[in-house]
Formats: structure tokens, C-alpha cells, sequence
């Protein structure tokens, strides 16, 4: 297929040229086509072969300082040495590397999941895809909130309106409608039959013919819009400032390590060694990477909560939430609406048909799918399904015959009504349903008996959402059809109730959240008087607590809003413009608020939150692309257990960093402090390169999987901008590096005193299993591990016990000990270093006790 002219085409002659028809393309040609064009998604990046990814591992300063290390050896002929370094580099890099192709993957898996959905009619079926899927010839239908999946020539449009800034740079939403145009030069934002991948549908809706895809539609020619980078999260860059600084200190200190051993008379070429290694071992840089590698594989993890995240920052603040804005329908609720009542105010028939029932049945954009089942918003499902009560299947499609529908003004939140118009032998009949304001401002109150807003109001207080109806017959259409020159002068049809039943879990969820500290707000499209009768049964309402209207809001200035904002649990009649206000008020008052969000217009107030959420199910294209995280199952209940989850993994971030910063703190006392009591240097480079990677490597890996802290959902959220180190965090990985060096150094100093050979394997060995001893101590941070927790989390306990087997393999086998330069330890000997790492663990419970005690006291 050549390039056209698409918007030149009358819509015949686009069906031919695309060879497509009005039934869709046959899933053989959808095969074929794919197989000609390929997928329709912008070519990302190319990726880095597998193999250049783990030589990447090896390009960094601390490892090529290693590699020179393991050259030195070699070339003074410290062959086992060098080979021994060099194994633990390429150990480094492989373990360093599968971390990373895992969280990658894992960030991959999450991607796909949030791909776009497209409705496509294909065999005359109308099926929802994704968006890759899609080929030149495909019908389409798009509708307000979608992101325009490939370059669509539009063949039928409803009051449709398209912000295409993306491609063209022009912020003003342009009208769209269906009419080719002239063969003449026509610049791209003239083109008002096309709408643009990647551009938004901010109103209306539409039905079109895909005639690009990919890298040929204009997004794709625009080639500098593709690599969108994540940036890191504020731990990570708190963390590599830090490792900046802390490595400045250790150098020094490895600097220093070596004059001292110059100044007793250490072998130059050992020093050199044994500095080098302490450097490597002690600097945290791989802290960063490993951070986010759990944050990535913590992203996965809440897949199976329900909470699929789009970006890495939000499971490092979930943690960190004081306020969740929530959405009510469907949120809160089931979104599983049922007419329970309704008041027909016009007595007018047609056909003998109640005019009620006849707007029920017509103004609505319900379909019934292959299946049978009705398809579209759940509350215009409920009108239908009361219509169906009325009327049979049968009966209903013959109204729609009767009254075919000639023209539609879509729903929007601002007006809160839609409008239908149907053809009516010569005249016209117009329906429009929305909320009772929005019908009272519209009807002609002239001879109304009826107060619409009492009776919507009373049926709001038994917890009702009401939808009032308003219609009129005209006999002619103005020449624009919009909501001026229609929604006018109507007159009252009736009213419907319905209920939607509060979610089960949500009661349980809010309560959690309120000794979590956080606290819950219910922002709404809907009547006050449902919305506070709802949030009164899910416990989100106290006593003293307001509910407050959108036009109460405005009224207010932003002082006056700010003063009150606190005490407001639930919002009205808000239009999603007002979501942003409140964002920013809370946010003035330091809060760090979640905003939930489906509709198109939430997109800046999804934006301006700390952790934009959008609703998997019902929420638009637009409001998910902007969302740090996504609801797969609408519920607010996922909400709090993503939070719960997110302050689960940013405990063990700082359990993990808490153990690894806290060997190396011991290794740098011990190795730093032996020269001034009159010690040999304790460790061999080798030995403590080993400390390193193995004995803290294999249980640091297993942190990840501890469960959470039992007080976890029962402690105020954590300031953002509080230190990793916050907590004692700071003090503990001193003062227990300082208590490890003391059980080493005084093994060590017992060993050389009574002249044993294997002195240093005694210090290598007490100080491997004191991480240990600290690591089973550390998995809880404030009760004692004897109390509880026991064999929860099994890998770990694993992890544990395989590093003891391999230091007894180290201590006891000869080909080891010739490679890691040890001696076999007498069982008298090994009982000393368990009973030293026994010290550590005790001593690490005591700091529980301790601060148990002053926490008391405080
Ligand atoms: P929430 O904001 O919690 O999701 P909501 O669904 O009530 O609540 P909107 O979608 O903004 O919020 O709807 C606002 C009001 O518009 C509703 O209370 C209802 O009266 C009216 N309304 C909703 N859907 C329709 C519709 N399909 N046609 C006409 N009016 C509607």
C-alpha cells in the first residue's frame, strides 16, 4: 500500500483504498497485515546485547582498581591471589548482572501490562485489543480520555475535540469531524478528519479507520519524542550523594592503613593489597543499584496486590502517603449500580410508552456484546437493565429503530448531563439525562409543580445516586448542535434512584489506614447528600468532620480553604479541575497526598499529586499515562496494601543497608584498630573480599523477602526527606562495627598470645559469622527475634545456614584452605568464633531492649 492522502478520501473511497469495509478487517487479513507492517509501536532504543550488559559490570572504577589489584599480585608473584581476586570480580559482576537482568525483566513485565487497550470491530465483532495489535484498515472507535492509538482517518465523530500538542506544539484541544478535504497543501494541525497517535481525545467520540501504524504514523517520523528516561528516585540519589562523601573517609582511612603498616615494617606489596581490598570492600557503590533493584523487583512483587506501578519513585513514597484522595464510584464502592426507584413526572406517552422508560431505553451508549451482556458505564447499565425490565430485548431494539438516533451531545463532568437526539416521524426528540442540577438548570421551570432538587436530595440522604431526565421535541435542528443551542427550555420526564453498594473491604481498609496515620478523603462527582451517606457507613466520616460542595469550594478563598482544608473528609459535586485546589492545599500543609483519578480531566491533579493513581478498569488512557501507579481492580482497598507493601520494602532497604554498612564498619575497625594494639594485620586481602561478597552477599540478597514489621500499618508515615540512617541506623552500624572488631581483635589477640597458627583463620572465621549472628538479629528491627518470627522467611534461614557450610568447606578442606590461604581450626577453636559471633547476637538484641526501655521512658 502506497502512502495517501487519507483526508483527501471520501470514506467509500478510503474503505477501498485500505481495502477495509464498514464490518472491519477478517482476523486472516489482521494476521496478514501484521505480517506486512509489523506491530504498531514505536521502535524503542536499540537494546544492548545480553553480553555488552555484563561487560558493562566490569566498567567501573571500583572493579578496575580490583583488576589492577589482581594484576599486582600476579606480577609479585602472588599467583592464588590474583586468581582468587580475579574469581571474586567475576562473581561480583555475574551476581551484580542477574540482579539487574531480573529487575529489568521485571520492569519490562510491568510495562506490557500497562499497555493500551483499543476497541476494534474485526469479522464485524467488536473486540478489545492491544493497542500493538493494531493494522492499517482496522475500525476503530475511540472515545474522551483515549490516547489515539495510530494515525486514524476519521469516518464518524461526536463532538469530538483532540489535544495534539504532542505533534504540533498547539495546547487548544481542535474539533474534529468527519469531512474529507480539498487535495492542497495542508498543514498538520489543519487536518480535521485525522487524529494522530499519541495525540488525546479530550471530548466526544469517534469511530475511524487506522490507515498508519507504528513508525510510519507521524509520531513515529518525530523520532526525538521516543527515549523517555525514568529518572532515579530521591533514595537513590540520596544514596549515591552519600557514597560520594563516605568514600572520600574510607580512602583515607585505607591511606592511612597503609602508612601504619609501612611504619611497622609490613611487606609493601601486602599493604598495597590489603588497602586496596579494604577500599573495594568497605565503599558501598553498588548501594544505588541495588536499591533499585529492589524497588523493581518490589514493583513486581505488588502486581499480585493489584497495584501495577509505572514509576520505580512511587514504591519508595508509598510509604511516605499522609492523605488518600479517593474516588468514590467505584472506588469506594462496587460500581455495581441497580435502579431502585423512580418518579415519572410527565405523564406523556408515545406509542403508549412512558416517557421515562422511552428516555431510559434511548439515551444511553450501552452495547451488548457477543455474549450477550450489556457493555459501558455501570450507571447507564442500570438504566438499561430497568428499561429491560419494561421491555424486552426484542421490544427495545425496535425503539431504537423507531427513534433512530440522529445526533449526541457526550457526557461531560463539568455540565454532568449528556443529551441524545432521535429522529420522531418529522420532528426531533431531544433526551437529556444527567444530575438533578443540571436538569433543574435546564428545564422550564414555568409550570413545574415538582421541585426536582428535593426530591434528588432526599433520595441522596438514603444513600441514592439519582439521575434526573429532562426532553423536548423540536422541529427543526440548529445549524450547531452543542450544548447552548440544545439543552434549553426542556421539560421534566422524571427521575431515577439507584444504589451502589460501599466496596466490603473498604470499611477494614480505612480503619487501617487511620492508625497508619493516613487519612482518607472521598472526592466526588456525585450529590452530597449520597456521597456523606456513603462515606457515614464506610467509616471515612466523624463526627466533626465536613462535607463541602464544589460551589462551596470556590467560593472560598485560598486562606479560607487552607485553614479548613484538614477537617474536610468528603467533596461534592467537584469538578476535576477542583482536584487540583485541593492537591495543593494539602500539599501546603505538608501533606504528601495520593490522588486518585480516572477521567481525562484528572490528568493535572494525577500529575501535581505525590502518587497519581489511576483505576485500571474504568480509568482513561490519559489518566493512566500520567499515574505513578495503577489500580488494576479499582479498589481502594489496594490502595493500602500497596502502601503497606511499600513501607515493607523500604524497610528491608534499610535492613539490607543496615547489614552490609555494618560489616563494613566492622572490617574497617578491626583492620584499622590491630596495628595500635600491637596486632599483625588480621586479614588477608582475599579473606576480606570474601567477608565481602560471600559471607554478606548470599543472606543480604535473602533481606529482601522478610515480611513486615508486625507494627508496620500502626506507625505515622515516614517524612520523605527522612535519612536512610534515621532511627539509630546511623549509630548501630558504628557501635556494632566497633563490637564485632572487639570479639575479632580479641580472638585475634587470644590466638597470637597462645601462638596458634591459625590465628588468622580464627579471625576470618569469627568475623564471617558474626554477620551472620547480626543478620538473624537484625530481621525485626524493635522485638526481640526470640519472641517471634522464627522460620518466616525461610530463605534467608537458608541463606544463613549455606554461608556456615561454606565457611566450614573454607576452614576444613584442603584445596581450600591452600586457596583461601586458612588452616583447619580444632573444634575447641571453631567453638570460640561461634561463641564470639554469639556475643554479637546478643549484643544486637540488648540495643532492642535498650531502646525499648528509653522509648518508654520518652
Ligand atoms: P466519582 O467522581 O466518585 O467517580 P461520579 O461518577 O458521580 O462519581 P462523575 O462521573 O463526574 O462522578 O458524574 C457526576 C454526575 O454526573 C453524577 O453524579 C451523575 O449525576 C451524572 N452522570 C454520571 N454519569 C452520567 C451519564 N452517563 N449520563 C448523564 N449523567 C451522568
Amino acid at each position: 500500500m502506497i502512502k495517501q492522502k487519507w483526508h483527501t478520501l471520501e470514506i467509500a473511497e478510503l474503505f477501498n483504498s485500505i481495502q477495509s469495509s464498514v464490518n472491519g478487517l477478517s482476523q486472516h487479513e489482521v494476521i496478514e497485515r501484521q505480517r506486512i507492517h509489523g506491530y504498531n509501536k514505536l521502535e524503542e532504543k536499540k537494546k544492548k546485547p545480553v553480553l555488552l550488559l555484563f561487560l558493562e559490570k566490569f566498567y567501573d572504577f571500583m572493579i578496575i582498581v580490583l583488576i589492577l589489584a589482581a594484576i599486582i599480585a600476579g606480577l609479585a608473584g602472588d599467583m592464588t591471589n590474583a586468581i582468587i581476586i580475579m574469581f571474586i570480580v567475576i562473581l561480583n559482576a555475574t551476581i551484580g548482572f542477574i540482579q539487574e537482568y531480573r529487575a529489568e525483566k521485571a520492569m519490562e513485565s510491568l510495562k506490557k501490562l500497562s499497555a493500551l487497550q483499543v476497541k476494534v470491530l474485526r469479522d464485524n465483532t467488536l473486540l478489545e485489543v492491544s493497542s500493538e495489535e493494531l493494522v492499517p484498515g482496522d475500525l476503530v472507535w475511540i472515545e474522551a480520555g483515549n490516547i489515539v492509538p495510530a494515525d486514524i482517518r476519521l469516518i464518524e465523530t461526536h463532538h469530538v475535540f483532540i489535544d495534539e500538542a504532542t505533534i504540533t506544539g498547539e495546547s487548544m484541544p481542535v474539533q474534529k469531524n468527519p469531512n474529507a478535504l480539498a487535495d492542497e497543501p495542508t498543514a498538520l494541525g489543519d487536518l480535521s478528519n485525522m487524529a494522530f497517535k499519541g495525540t488525546l481525545l479530550t471530548g466526544g467520540r469517534a469511530k475511524g479507520v487506522v490507515v498508519e501504524t507504528g513508525m510510519q504514523t507521524k509520531i513515529g517520523e518525530i523520532a526525538s519524542m521516543l527515549q523517555r528516561k525514568d529518572a532515579s528516585t530521591p533514595l537513590q540519589k540520596r544514596m549515591t550523594d552519600f557514597g560520594k562523601k563516605l568514600s572520600y573517609i574510607i580512602i583515607f582511612i585505607c591511606i592511612l592503613l597503609y602508612v601504619i603498616g609501612m611504619i611497622k615494617g609490613e611487606e609493601p606489596i601486602t599493604m598495597l593489597l590489603t588497602a586496596i581490598s579494604l577500599a573495594v570492600a568497605a565503599i558501598p557503590e553498588a548501594l544505588p543499584a541495588l536499591i533499585t533493584i529492589s524497588l523493581a523487583l518490589g514493583a513486581k512483587k505488588l502486581v499480585s496486590k493489584n497495584v501495577l506501578i509505572r514509576k520505580l519513585t512511587a514504591v519508595e513514597t508509598l510509604g511516605s502517603v499522609t492523605y488518600i484522595c479517593s474516588d468514590k464510584t467505584g472506588t469506594l464502592t462496587q460500581n455495581k449500580m441497580t435502579v431502585v426507584k423512580t418518579f415519572s413526572y410527565s405523564s406523556e406517552k408515545i406509542f403508549n410508552i412512558d416517557l421515562l422508560d422511552l428516555s431510559m431505553a434511548l439515551n444511553h451508549d450501552v452495547s451488548i456484546n457477543s455474549t450477550g451482556n450489556f457493555i459501558g458505564d455501570p450507571t447507564e447499565i442500570a438504566l438499561v437493565e430497568f428499561a429491560t425490565k419494561q421491555f424486552s430485548h426484542n421490544e427495545l431494539e425496535e425503539i431504537k429503530l423507531k427513534f433512530p438516533r440522529v445526533a449526541e451531545i457526550p457526557f461531560d463532568s463539568v455540565r454532568k448531563c449528556m443529551t441524545t437526539i432521535h429522529q420522531f416521524e418529522n420532528a426531533y426528540l431531544i433526551i437529556t439525562k444527567g444530575a438533578a442540577e443540571s436538569i433543574d438548570r435546564i428545564v422550564n421551570k414555568a409550570n413545574l409543580e415538582s421541585n426536582i432538587l428535593t426530591q434528588s436530595d432526599a433520595w441522596g440522604n438514603e444513600g441514592m445516586r439519582t439521575l434526573a431526565y429532562g426532553h423536548k421535541f423540536i422541529e427543526q435542528l440548529p445549524k450547531e448542535i452543542n450544548p447552548t443551542s440544545i439543552e434549553n427550555n426542556l421539560v421534566y420526564t422524571g427521575i431515577a434512584g439507584m444504589i451502589d453498594p460501599p466496596r466490603e473491604e473498604v470499611k477494614e481498609a480505612i480503619a487501617a489506614c487511620k492508625t497508619a496515620g493516613i487519612q482518607t478523603v472521598m472526592i466526588t462527582g456525585d450529590h452530597p447528600n449520597t456521597a456523606k451517606t456513603i462515606a457515614t457507613q464506610i467509616g471515612l466520616l466523624g463526627k466533626d468532620e465536613w462535607v463541602i460542595t464544589g460551589n462551596e469550594l470556590s467560593s472560598w478563598s485560598d486562606s479560607e480553604f487552607s485553614n479548613s482544608v484538614e477537617k474536610i473528609r468528603v467533596y461534592a459535586r467537584v469538578s476535576p479541575e477542583q482536584k487540583l485546589r485541593i492537591v495543593h492545599a494539602l500539599q501546603q500543609k505538608d501533606h504528601f497526598v495520593s490522588m486518585t483519578g480516572d477521567g481525562v480531566n484528572d490528568a493535572p491533579s494525577l500529575k501535581a499529586a505525590n502518587i497519581g493513581v489511576a483505576m485500571g478498569i474504568t480509568g482513561t488512557d490519559v489518566s493512566k499515562e500520567v499515574a505513578q501507579m495503577i489500580l488494576l481492580d479499582d479498589n481502594f482497598a489496594s490502595i493500602v496494601k500497596g502502601i503497606k507493601e511499600g513501607r515493607r520494602i523500604y524497610d528491608n532497604i534499610r535492613k539490607f543497608v543496615k547489614y552490609i554498612m555494618t560489616c563494613n564498619s566492622a572490617e574497617i575497625w578491626t583492620l584499622l584498630i590491630a596495628p595500635f594494639l600491637g596486632l599483625p594485620i588480621p586479614l588477608l586481602p582475599i579473606h576480606i573480599l570474601w567477608i565481602n561478597l560471600v559471607t554478606d552477599g548470599i543472606p543480604g540478597l535473602t533481606l529482601g523477602n522478610e515480611k513486615s514489621e508486625p507494627n508496620i500499618m500502626n506507625r505515622p508515615p515516614r517524612k520523605t526527606n527522612e535519612s536512610l540512617f534515621s532511627g539509630g541506623i546511623g549509630y548501630h552500624i558504628i557501635w556494632v562495627g566497633l563490637c564485632m572488631a572487639a570479639v575479632t581483635l580479641s580472638v585475634q589477640a587470644w590466638a597470637v598470645s597462645n601462638n596458634k597458627e591459625n590465628w588468622q583463620t580464627m579471625v576470618f572465621t569469627v568475623l564471617a559469622l558474626s554477620q551472620l549472628a547480626h543478620v538473624l538479629s537484625i530481621r525485626r528491627e524493635n522485638k526481640l527475634i526470640f519472641s517471634e518470627r522464627g522460620f518466616s522467611n525461610p530463605s534467608l534461614l537458608l541463606g544463613v545456614l549455606l554461608t556456615f557450610i561454606i565457611q566450614l568447606v573454607v576452614i576444613y578442606m584442603p584445596w581450600a584452605n591452600s586457596l583461601l590461604k586458612t588452616k583447619p581450626l580444632s573444634m575447641q577453636e571453631l567453638l570460640i568464633c561461634i561463641g564470639g559471633a554469639a556475643i554479637v547476637f546478643l549484643a544486637v538484641e540488648m540495643e532492642k531492649l535498650v531502646k525499648k526501655f528509653f522509648f518508654k521512658k520518652a
